[in-house]
């Protein structure tokens, strides 16, 4: 019964997706010109000292730098592209334990950027990369992390 109940829902929710793909297509396409018009309005409202930075920033981190054009410089839940705000996350998490596996955060950049497209990394700003942590959980266990080298059991 549940296997023809699951059946159904999928049958369901293909014609609900068939019968509103124009209407989903067209939310997209205004929902991404609301994106671009608002990176414009930031780029326009940022000050020549920001740019300065940024300019500066860019040179000084060339190898993340390169990572994130690589992944399409901007974030893809919500096309955010202000490279500052922007983070490499991994797509099915476990980010933290990876880049501990390496020597040093150089050496983790290089394989990233070697590996840029084989579908583990995507680009997140600091925004959705947060709420994604939320919903995974990871605040709990970061808590918990942190509670546990409070009490002195975690070195
Ligand atoms: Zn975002």
């Amino acid at each position: 019964m549940a296997y023809k109940d699951l059946d159904k829902k999928r049958e369901y929710h293909k014609k609900w997706y068939h019968e509103n793909k124009d209407r989903l297509r067209e939310l997209q396409i205004q929902n991404r010109a609301r994106t671009n018009e608002l990176s414009r309005q930031r780029r326009q409202e940022q000050g020549d000292e920001e740019r300065a930075y940024e300019a500066e920033w860019r040179a000084k981190n060339s190898l993340h730098v390169r990572i994130i054009r690589a992944l399409g410089e901007k974030c893809v839940r919500c096309g955010f592209d202000n490279i500052l705000a922007l983070q490499i996350d991994h797509v099915n998490g476990g980010g933290t334990q990876h880049r501990k596996s390496f020597a040093n955060n150089t050496a983790y950049l290089k394989y990233v950027l070697e590996h840029a497209d084989s579908g583990e990394y995507q680009i997140l700003c600091s925004n959705c990369n947060w709420i994604k942590r939320h919903m995974n959980n990871e605040m709990f266990w970061i808590a918990q992390r942190e509670e546990k080298r409070k009490n002195g059991e975690w070195h």
